[in-house]
């Protein structure tokens, strides 16, 4: 599997429907959902990496794993 932040190597880890949950050595565990994958690649964006890796950090003091929503999303520009 690949990760959906940074593009290297995740695990794919089995959760509810319209989300994925992905384990990478270098962005570390989150949650994310399937329409905003969707809506990425629909429109060919990706995830500004070092500006989302951040976010998840911050999270991670919230929740072990962290949800990424829709407005959640940081992209490249
Ligand atoms: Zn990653």
């Amino acid at each position: 599997m690949t990760c959906l932040i940074c593009a290297g190597h995740a695990h794919s880890v089995e959760c509810a429907t319209g989300w994925e949950e992905r384990h990478c050595s270098e962005c570390g565990g989150y949650r994310i959902s399937q329409l905003l994958i969707l809506a990425m690649m629909d429109q060919g964006q990706i995830f500004d990496t070092s500006k989302m890796r951040e976010w998840l950090t911050t999270q991670r003091s919230l929740m072990p794993t962290p949800i990424i929503e829709p407005h959640h999303a940081i992209l490249l520009s």
